[in-house]
């Protein structure tokens, strides 16, 4: 593969959290993430998949920079990473599965959209104009653009926050469990907006859902207790190849229409 395929390359994570009370000088430390090492394509959508606990957000917080690894290495198109995020501002968005937590409640929607975008450079003479682009490229009626967080639903709020992750033109989107706390008829419609938004994006997707991360990624990191125990191509998914994949099949529904050995409805 040639190098200027990869996007992000991280290699030997590690994490620990202290864990339980001090031992006089010597805290005990459990450690959450143990040599992660995998890369990302460029214009990838690889999944994060694994039961809750397993470390997926405290990876997704290492990777944006929000937490410091206790050691390896990340290189974002072969730089480090507080390198990358100067040089390129609003490069990474993350949109979270607290859509309610993760905005001021006192800001109306145009507001909201807006911290994304003068977060990202913008210029705030073109604002305006580019909350109202921000707003049509997720499926919001732009009537929407002055109502507080509480006057939505769930679905649009989190297209809310969509649009202010966009609005920095990111080429780099984590979405954690963001469509989680979604009903399921929701779900489905905010995992066609990411396809339809996607462009020369890489997205990294966590979820703890099989058949959504099935239905959406080129390819899965299986993590459990903080290590990646697998990677699967999503066109090749069958539950023999792991036993933690069939342990997750096992614990969701799974729509057959989802995975590759039965033929697509
Ligand atoms: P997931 O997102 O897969 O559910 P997390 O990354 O949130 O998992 O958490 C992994 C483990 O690390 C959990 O056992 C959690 O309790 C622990 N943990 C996460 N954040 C902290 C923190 N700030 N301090 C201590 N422990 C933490
Ligand atoms: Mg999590």
């Amino acid at each position: 593969m040639p190098e200027s395929s990869i996007f992000l390359d991280v290699q030997e994570l590690s994490k620990s959290y202290p864990a339980g009370k001090s031992l006089g000088w010597r805290r005990p430390m459990r450690r959450v993430l143990k040599n992660i090492s995998f890369s990302v394509k460029r214009g990838e959508i690889l999944g994060l998949l694994g039961e809750s606990g397993s470390g997926k957000s405290t990876l997704a917080r290492c990777l944006l920079g929000l937490e410091e690894p206790d050691g390896g290495e990340m290189l974002f198109e072969g730089q480090k990473p507080a390198l990358w995020r100067k040089r390129y501002r609003g490069a990474a968005s993350v949109v979270f599965q607290d859509y309610l937590t993760s905005v001021n409640p006192g800001f109306r929607v145009s507001e909201i959209i807006a911290e994304g975008y003068l977060a990202g450079g913008g210029k705030p003479k073109n604002q305006a104009e580019n909350v109202a682009l921000l707003m049509q490229r997720v499926n919001l009626p732009l009537h929407l653009a002055r109502h507080l967080p509480h006057q939505l639903s769930g679905g649009q709020l989190q297209r809310v926050c969509i649009a202010r992750a966009l609005a920095s033109k990111p080429s780099f989107m984590v979405f954690d469990e963001a469509l989680s706390a979604l009903d399921v008829s929701i779900q489905s419609q905010i995992l066609d907006l990411l396809r339809a938004i996607k462009e020369n994006m890489t997205y990294f997707f966590i979820t703890h859902d099989l058949q959504m991360a099935a239905l959406l990624c080129d390819r899965l990191l299986l993590l459990k207790d903080g290590e990646i125990v697998s990677t699967e191509e999503c066109s090749k998914l069958s539950a023999q190849k792991s036993p933690y994949l069939q342990e997750l099949m096992d614990s969701t529904i799974v729509f057959s229409s989802a995975f590759a050995d039965t033929p697509k409805a």
